[in-house]
């Protein structure tokens, strides 16, 4: 039978860290500190796997078998504490607590104090000599337990609190005396009573087992499986519950709690310990928002009181340090600090509590963190050789890199907005949107495209949906440990919490705030890493890219074999991603270049005679231009055709020129791949009637024409209709002039390495027609201009599953692949780009696909498309370079899928350069690591 439940405490366990799968992050990591001789109150962890039994046999079959091995468990405990359960002088209280492999604060249940009874009670008074405490300790004890293991409203027990508070004039929970807590007791258990229609239990074993119940139970709460999704949490056996010895901060004043960080979470600085605390508090109190909590350190204390406007006087009467109230307990916790870095040789999130002077760890973990904190942490522990260089990169989540990238408020701008008020730095960034008083409406707004900000006096888990669609958050009430602060941060979203001095009204869906009035809708400004809320607008500028972060980059570099490439279209974006490090151009699409100004103008007087051209060289049977301008010679009406079209096309060679030497530049000698014209000529085309009115009288001719000539370039599949090299059959003068324009700008930027790319080709044959007009094209240029050497490669997307399957075949033809991955999902899987949206969300909700194919690339399908076309391209011609253009290409997951077949770049959008950079590095140091050699890949350079 398996071994379902793992012992620790008392200097030695049975489990260790690398248990998380089997005991989850809090259990194994109870269970390691414990044998490194840290004080942590023993206890016993129930496993995932019992969690998975729970669900899969049933909770009957699965207490059958786990309860004799809980009760030996217990045995063991009560021996090593030598207290006793539920009975005797020197009862044992126990902490009943969840705990999956991944942490997902505040997310399940915990229930405190377990094993209090009328009896228990009675000689809890006599041992501790405080029965005030004890009485406290036994109201939080029915409120969790009503709560969270009976599903008794947690708002019914604040009301009955309340109430008693208001009967004998208390302001805080702390100021009630001992009687007032018998009475709020005795409500508290008439409430049990009527909504449980039971009796509350004082059998031990029976609250110890429903607490158990209740904690695998919170594994599949609603909230608890919306955390999961949001943050990709997969293929966990489930929670695992942590039994464990209580140890009081709520006994008086030589008592407290609290939770820090080795580093602090937000910045990485490590200037000072990072933490907060409360003096006599239990557990939750800290992170609850009810209370101030104060600072672990002298220094971190100042710096608190200064940002919140503390004088001095007031910070050392009200809101001491530990450092100065405890002082030698916080000198046991900065050792163990430094200790447990070591130890883990990463940041750490701890929580304590200290019992009448003597200090116990409860948790640690890894801290969650924000992304400039990661970068950060990550660049300093390998300068301080705490890990490796590789360590160093698998460090830092790519994709969070999105938040560094992103801008910050401009300074001037901030200086010039009004300033309402200052809460505390919970998360930085900068966000700037419209206000919203509930998680549901932030969801709607967002849903209708707008950007908010989801203003709360405190946040719940209950709000995490809108906290995610939120640009920023702020709360009126919470510390840096507050929910909305940890989460917030989790998200890597902009937070300003605690500012005290905004009145919310949900009810009016209003905010009041020095003296100014916000409604729902209004424009506010955020700057978490100020703390600072502003009223309206405010501009951004682009983040700094040295630092750590530049430290982070150089080793993604040196440890990647991919190249990274960006899609531009313009010099700006171009120069943008350079700065982010991009190798070159993976993709710039030309057809952006014909919208604007008056190059539409241009391109609409090609599109007007463009299908008469196609006609008469039909009928003329003539496959040039120039041929058919002599066969037309005495038709009127065919040579002024044919005149617009070559004058259209004529005009708009120098504006591609001048493009295309633009971005040349920007690039400074680092290649370019140019597609040509991909879209459908209708795209041109105003298909309004006032559009369309205006186009006539641009062309001189008649709205009915322009009208007629939409109507007849009308596709009922457009993605499947006339596009692409399509375009360039039909139209090779327009492929000509494209491919001129790009080779005389290479010619006059020097240095210049274009790569020429024709879009969606299915079939050889296809690409060798467009091909040959390049070629010439190329030839009749360098001729003109007495150019002997021009370095131009000829290639192709493939993007067109026929074009896969035949990629020998096509290799033949071009020197390059670059995989169109977003065409060749939509037509691989056969799911309408446009279309899909609707029905792609319940797919992967339903698991029919684990993500969108067309966010992450769907390795099984497409992905294999692309191997097969990698592979039949080697083979073809051995040097053929392959790279990625698709949305795919900035996306980590499926950058680490191009790194195994062994691309040779990506492209991604500027921003996501560096994001790819990364992911490029992590897949080749995990392959490493897994030190199976991928088939068919020699050790790659890169081009
Ligand atoms: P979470 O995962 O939500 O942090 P925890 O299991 O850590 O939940 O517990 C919630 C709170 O209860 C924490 O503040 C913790 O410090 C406190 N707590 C848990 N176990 C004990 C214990 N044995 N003695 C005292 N406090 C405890
Ligand atoms: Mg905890
Ligand atoms: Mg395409």
């Amino acid at each position: 039978m398996a071994k379902y439940v793992y012992f620790f405490g008392g200097g030695s366990s049975e489990g260790k860290a690398q248990m998380k799968a089997l005991l989850g992050g809090k259990g194994a990591n109870l269970a390691e500190m414990a044998s490194l001789g840290l004080p942590v109150p023993p206890g016993f962890t129930l496993t995932t796997e019992a969690c998975a039994q729970y669900y899969k046999a049933g909770k009957k079959k699965l207490f059958e078998t786990i309860m004799p091995e809980v009760r030996k468990h217990l045995g063991k405990l009560e021996k090593t504490t030598g207290k006793s359960f539920g009975k005797g002088p020197n009862p044992l209280l126990l902490s009943v607590r969840s705990g999956a492999a991944v942490s997902m604060p505040g997310m399940m249940d915990t229930v405190l104090n377990l094993g209090l009874n009328p009896e228990t009670l009675d000689a809890l008074i006599k041992q501790s000599g405080d029965e005030r405490f004890v009485w406290d300790a036994y109201r939080r004890f029915i409120q969790m337990f009503g709560d969270v293991v009976m599903g008794v409203p947690h708002h019914d027990f604040e009301h009955a609190l309340d109430s008693v508070k208001k009967k004998y004039g208390r302001k805080l929970d702390t100021e009630l005396t001992t009687e007032e807590l018998k009475e709020v007791v005795a409500q508290y258990k008439k409430l049990y009573r009527k909504h449980t229609k039971k009796a509350f239990p004082n059998d031990p074993m029976e609250q110890l087992k429903a607490g158990i119940d209740a904690v695998f139970g919170s594994w599949n709460n609603p909230r608890a499986i919306k955390y999961r999704q949001l943050h990709d949490i997969r293929g966990l056996l489930g929670t695992a519950v942590n039994v464990q010895t209580m140890v009081f901060g709520n006994m008086g004043g030589d008592c407290g709690t609290g939770v820090a960080f080795t580093r602090d979470p937000s910045t990485g600085e490590h200037r000072y310990f990072y933490g907060e605390y409360l003096l006599n508090a239990q557990g939750e109190d800290v992170v609850a928002g009810t209370r101030t909590p104060q600072q672990i350190t002298l220094k971190g204390s100042r710096e608190w009181a200064k940002s919140a406007g503390v004088g001095e006087a007031e910070r050392k009467g009200s809101y001491p340090s530990l450092e100065e109230t405890m002082p030698r307990c916080f000198k046991e916790l900065d050792q163990i600090r430094v200790k447990l870095e070591k130890h883990y040789r990463d940041m750490q999130d701890v929580e304590f509590t200290i019992e009448r002077g003597t200090l116990y760890m409860l948790q640690t973990r890894t801290g969650k963190r924000t992304a400039p904190a990661a970068v950060k942490i990550a660049a300093d522990m390998v300068k301080e050789k705490l890990i490796t260089e590789e360590e160093g990169v698998l460090r830092v989540d790519p994709q969070s890199l999105d938040q560094l990238l992103h801008p910050v408020f401009d300074p001037e701008s901030e200086r010039a907005a009004k300033q309402l008020a200052t809460g505390l730095p919970a998360s930085p960034g900068a966000a700037t949107g419209q206000l919203v008083f509930s998680a549901d409406e932030a969801e709607i707004w967002a849903e209708m495209g707008k950007t908010v900000i989801l203003a709360r006096i405190e946040t719940s888990p209950e709000d995490i949906g809108g906290m995610a669609v939120a640009k920023g958050i702020l709360t009126a009430r919470g510390g840096m440990t507050s929910h909305a602060a940890v989460v917030a941060r989790g998200m890597g979203k902009c937070c300003v919490a605690g500012a005290g001095d905004c009145v919310i009204d949900y009810k009016a869906k209003a905010m009041k705030v020095a003296g100014v009035t916000l409604k729902e809708g209004d424009w506010i400004s955020l700057n978490g890493s100020a703390g600072a809320l502003y009223k309206g607008r405010i501009d951004t500028i682009d983040p700094k890219l040295s630092g750590p972060f530049g430290t982070i980059m150089k080793l993604a570099d040196k440890y990647r074999n991919l190249g990274v490439r960006t899609n531009a279209d313009t010099p700006h974006d171009a120069a943008i991603a350079v700065k982010f490090g991009a190798e070159g151009i993976g993709l710039t699409r030309t057809e952006h270049m014909f919208f604007e100004g008056d190059r539409i103008v241009s391109f609409r007087r090609l599109i007007l005679v463009a299908e008469t051209i196609k006609q008469l060289k039909k009928k003329h049977d003539v496959e040039k231009i120039g041929a058919l301008e002599k066969a037309v010679k005495k038709d009127r009406k065919a040579v002024a055709a044919v005149k617009q079209y070559k004058q259209a096309l004529a005009e708009l060679l120098p504006l591609q020129r001048k493009d295309f030497e633009g971005i040349f530049k920007a690039l400074k000698g680092r290649p370019c791949t140019v597609r040509l014209l991909d879209p459908p000529l209708h795209e041109f085309l105003p298909h309004d009637e006032a559009g369309q009115k205006e186009m006539a009288k641009q062309m001189k001719v008649k709205p009915a024409d322009v009208k007629a000539l939409v109507e007849s370039l009308h596709e009922f599949n457009p993605m499947l209709g006339h596009r692409g090299c399509r375009l360039g059959i039909t139209y090779p003068e327009v492929t000509a002039m494209q491919a001129r324009a790009i080779v005389e700008a290479a010619i006059k930027v020097k240095g210049s390495r274009p790569e020429i790319m024709i879009p969606l080709a299915g079939s050889v044959t296809e690409l060798a027609d467009q091909k040959k007009v390049v070629l010439e094209t190329i030839e009749e240029v360098k001729a003109r201009k007495k150019v002997k050497k021009l370095d131009v490669l000829i290639g192709t997307m493939i993007e067109v599953p026929r074009a896969a399957v035949t990629a020998d075949e096509i290799a033949k033809e071009a020197d390059f692949f670059s995989f169109g991955t977003n065409d060749l999902t939509q037509m691989g899987c056969g799911f309408s780009r446009d279309d899909a949206g609707k029905f792609l969300g319940e797919y992967v909700a339903k698991g029919i696909y684990e993500y969108d194919p067309f966010q992450v690339l769907d390795r099984a399908g497409v992905g294999k498309l692309v191997d097969i076309a990698c592979k039949l391209g080697r083979k073809a011609r051995p040097k053929i370079k392959l790279g990625i253009c698709g949305e795919h290409g900035g996306e980590p997951k499926s950058v680490e899928f191009c790194h195994t077949v062994g691309l040779d770049y990506v492209s991604c959008s500027p921003y996501r350069v560096p994001i790819a950079r990364l992911a490029a590095a992590r897949a080749a140091i995990m392959e490493k690591r897994s030190s199976k050699p991928k088939a068919g890949k020699k050790s790659r350079k890169r081009k």
